[in-house]
């Protein structure tokens, strides 16, 4: 298409042919189940309410732009995961996704474990009460004060990702007089990135250690002499917004090759493996994600078979899903400020919030939907862009969506899917003030995250 054909880049192509958009949805005042909420629908008066509460009501009391969290959602997927893995295995949700201390209390509640990347992430996990050692820290770059502060707290799990790495854990676990626990992320030579994947033999990225020419097998040899270390098993994470299965299989594949090969050297059966995260959502009605017990039979059995065929024993399966589990969850209430109609293009709909309440347009072309929220209407649908308020013309919410040609300034437009990295990769851009999240339930609504104000802003700056 026109878009990625463009010299400049798939950004400044964006005048489509006529006709290349899909043809308006036949209902604009539907709500397709498979982008929102569970508990999100319109109430008698056409009004979109999640938890029983409508977004007239929660926009007056809370304010947009705003994240609107449905708790029930939240859980029951939490839950999902949970069931569909069994005892045997462990579920972490990668906190980088969306973290707040309500988040951590449900997780807890939900018999979840716990990914942290950071001090401020570790911190936040202790706080709200996760226990330490359902805790994994991870990163590629972890400070002395972070590795320092993540023994001592006693976190289940520290995933080591270079060989820098092994020697200054070891080393501040030994003087700490412990023994910590560690995986080693190795990269399998798998990109999974929504409906494709690539095998390669090797990887060009920051993460992990490859396997490729043996350098794993030198870390595992390396994290084995050193006494600071336990060597509990091998971590793997191939990507993101993934919707089959056949990536893990290649991953598992290679990753159960190093156990075998762990097991002949050294005569050990490391007990665990991890594979990470990166499970897709729908986003658009376009998406097709696989539901949890689909995914956990899937990679159970890929693991059970690679095993058998090594003649291992098979491992304790972790893994680490963010976006499957909080992204579907919440969406995000803006009010419309101004309308732009462009002759021949399309209508640009500018909203009060933007490219720092959500990047991932604008950082990863991510598509998103929309929905007039706070009314129904039935006028003709209008091909529109949604914006925010930023000096960038890159400040995009949503690419193309119809929506009723009769909208206006003060409507409000419920953007959904937006639970997983929005607020968490929010920024102050314009100085802005980042909006708060909501959490609904059965018809109450309570802030877990407050919205910034200018004071906080100017805490700051110290003048
Ligand atoms: C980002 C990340 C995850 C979570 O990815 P999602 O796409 O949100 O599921 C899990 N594990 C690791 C190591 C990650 O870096």
């Amino acid at each position: 298409m026109s878009r990625s054909a463009h010299p400049a880049g798939p950004r400044y192509a964006d005048v489509l042919p006529e006709g290349h958009y899909s043809a308006p949805p036949t209902d604009l005042n539907a709500l397709d189940a498979k982008v929102w909420a569970q508990t999100v629908c319109r109430n008698a008066d056409g009004i979109v309410t999640v938890g029983g509460v409508d977004v007239r009501t929660l926009a007056e009391r809370f304010g947009t732009p705003a994240y609107f969290i449905d708790e029930a959602d939240f859980r029951a997927r939490a839950r999902a995961w949970r069931t569909a893995f069994g005892p045997d295995a462990d579920v972490f949700y990668a906190g980088k996704a969306f973290l707040s201390r309500a988040v951590v209390r449900w997780l807890h509640e939900e018999g979840l474990n716990l990914d942290v990347c950071s001090g401020g992430e570790l911190t936040t996990a202790l706080l709200a009460g996760m226990p330490a050692d359902r805790i994994a820290f991870h990163g590629n770059n972890k400070s002395t004060e972070e590795i320092t502060r993540a023994i001592e707290s006693g976190v289940g799990r520290i995933v080591l990702d270079s060989f820098q790495e092994i020697v200054r854990v070891a080393h501040i676990a030994s003087s700490l007089g412990t023994r910590q626990r560690v995986q080693i992320r190795v990269t399998v030579g798998v990109e999974a990135h929504t409906h494709e994947f690539i095998a390669t033999a090797h990887e060009d990225q920051k993460f992990g250690i490859p396997l490729a020419d043996g350098q794993a097998a030198e870390a595992v040899r390396r994290v084995l002499r050193l006494d600071g270390l336990e060597l509990i098993g091998i971590h793997s994470h191939i990507g993101s917004q993934i919707f089959d299965t056949s990536g893990f299989e290649v991953a598992a594949h290679r990753v159960v090759g190093l156990l075998k090969d762990i097991r002949d050297e050294h005569g050990v059966e490391l007990p665990e493996i991890d594979l990470g995260g990166g499970l897709g959502i729908a986003y658009t009605g376009d998406d097709d994600p696989r539901e949890p017990h689909e995914i956990a039979k899937a990679l159970t059995e890929i693991v059970s078979r690679e095993c058998e065929a090594a003649r291992l024993r098979t491992p304790r399966i972790s893994v680490e899903p963010g976006r499957a589990i909080v992204g579907p969850t919440a969406f995000t209430l803006y009010e419309v400020g101004t309308i732009k109609p462009l002759e021949r293009l399309r209508t640009y709909v500018s909203v009060d919030g933007g490219m720092s309440d959500n990047i991932r347009t604008a950082l990863y072309d991510a598509e998103y939907s929309v929905a007039l929220a706070s009314r129904t209407s039935d006028a003709e649908p209008m091909l529109v862009r949604i914006v925010g308020k930023h000096c960038e013309s890159g400040d995009i919410v949503v690419r193309d969506a119809f929506l009723p040609s009769d909208l206006a300034p003060g409507d409000l437009l419920a953007v959904p899917a937006t639970g997983a990295y929005c607020r968490s990769m929010a920024s102050n851009y314009n100085h802005a003030l980042r909006p708060p999240v909501v959490a609904v339930s059965d018809g109450e609504a309570r802030v877990i995250v407050r919205r910034e104000t200018e004071e906080d802003l100017l805490r700051l700056d110290v003048g």
